[in-house]
């Protein structure tokens, strides 16, 4: 296999190619984030997988978690004589998806990267969920991708076109997918999403059945290890669960517990898509603030009161938004801390150079 043969499996572009240039550096490699884990990375492309750390030039610049790599950025590395690797740069995100940190840590961090299509996985047992389903298609929406409702475990279940009903009424135009991971009912349709050039992820709760999917979409010749160990340069054994994988009838898809159970992060923008009527009849509310729960003038309310919106709609759209509200609160808690901070710090070095009378 030629190195190019590497990238494109890995789903290189010709965009991609163009930005690698544009940094116009010739000692360095294109590669892509398969595995992360804390501040060692594994990159493949540059000839072969290997272990790559960020420059110290990289880590001095980036201002914050999202500035570092990600499982599936492409990035720029330098391979030493010894085989080791530095990540200089990393290039653009055509997509991402981000979470908020764990914890007091409302920083935003990047799950993955460059992802076109996301699998929003229910199990039909007993997982399935509207209230969750509309929460992923925001999420996926507002990272970039292309999502797919996935119905899982189909055999457990007389038919799809109940539950596929259900959903189509909360988005006409999402593509839903009744399969059994299990029998591979319906696994031929998922296939076809997944090609030679696309990076594919899954999220949806524990037990729905991504990682039989998965599995299944791998084929029986690839064995998959749950973990995977590495030596760090310190010769630390570190265990680490976030990998990209490269399905051998092309594509790679990317499977990370970040990515599997994603809490919001941001989505005002497109909560807006997924609920329509309400952002429209919200244009006519007195106030431009308006929260919809009572305030005089509501043009949302009034639209409930009609007819013309549910009761239940609106209900889900607050508590998004109270959500998302929320999250934004923790942020602006922690940017006014870090401000205090800084503050403390330079009263001291005030203090500490005062001038002796
Ligand atoms: P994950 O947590 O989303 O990765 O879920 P798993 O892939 O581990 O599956 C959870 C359980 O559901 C396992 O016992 C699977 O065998 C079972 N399962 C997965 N897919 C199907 C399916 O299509 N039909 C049935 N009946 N069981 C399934
Ligand atoms: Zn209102």
């Amino acid at each position: 296999m030629t190195p190019t043969d590497d990238l494109t499996s890995l789903g290189w572009t010709a965009e991609l190619a163009e930005a690698f240039a544009r940094l116009g550096e010739s000692g360095w490699l294109p590669g892509r984030v398969t595995l992360e884990h804390q501040h060692l990375y594994t990159v493949a492309g540059a000839g072969g997988d290997r272990l790559a750390r960020v420059s110290g030039r990289f880590r001095h610049r980036a201002r914050f978690k999202r500035d570092f790599p990600a499982v599936g950025d492409w990035v720029a590395v330098e391979v030493a004589r010894d085989g080791s690797a530095t990540i200089h740069a990393v290039l653009p995100r055509r997509s991402h998806f981000s979470r908020r940190g764990a914890g007091q840590d409302a920083d935003e961090q990047i799950v993955a990267a460059n992802v076109d299509v996301v699998f929003l996985v229910s199990g039909l047992d007993r997982d399935f969920n509207l209230r969750r389903i509309e929460r992923y298609l925001l999420t996926a929406r507002e990272g970039g991708a292309l999502p797919v409702v996935v119905l899982n475990k189909i055999d457990l279940v007389g038919g799809v076109s109940e539950p596929a009903a259900q959903v189509r009424a909360l988005d006409p135009d999402v593509a839903i997918i009744g399969v059994s991971a299990l029998t591979g009912a319906g696994l031929e349709h998922l296939a076809a999403l997944v090609g030679p050039g696309v990076t594919a992820a899954f999220l949806g709760s524990s037990g729905v059945g991504k990682s039989t999917l998965i599995n299944a979409l791998l084929g029986e010749a690839v064995q998959r290890t749950q973990e995977v160990r590495l030596a760090d340069q310190r010769g630390r054994h570190t265990t680490t669960n976030r990998e990209l994988i490269r399905v051998p009838a092309g594509g790679v898809l990317i499977d990370t517990p970040g990515m599997r159970e994603l809490q919001l992060w941001e989505g005002s923008a497109a909560i807006g898509s997924v609920f329509e009527e309400i952002e429209r009849a919200a244009a006519g509310c007195r106030f431009r603030d308006c929260r919809h729960g009572g305030e005089p003038g509501c043009a949302v309310v009034a639209a409930v009161e009609a007819g013309e919106i549910s009761v239940a709609r609106l209900e889900q759209y607050r508590r998004l938004q109270r959500e998302l509200v929320h999250v934004a609160a923790e942020r602006d808690e922690r940017a006014a801390a870090e401000e205090r901070r800084r503050a403390r710090v330079a009263g001291r070095a005030y203090r500490a150079h005062k001038p002796k009378r």
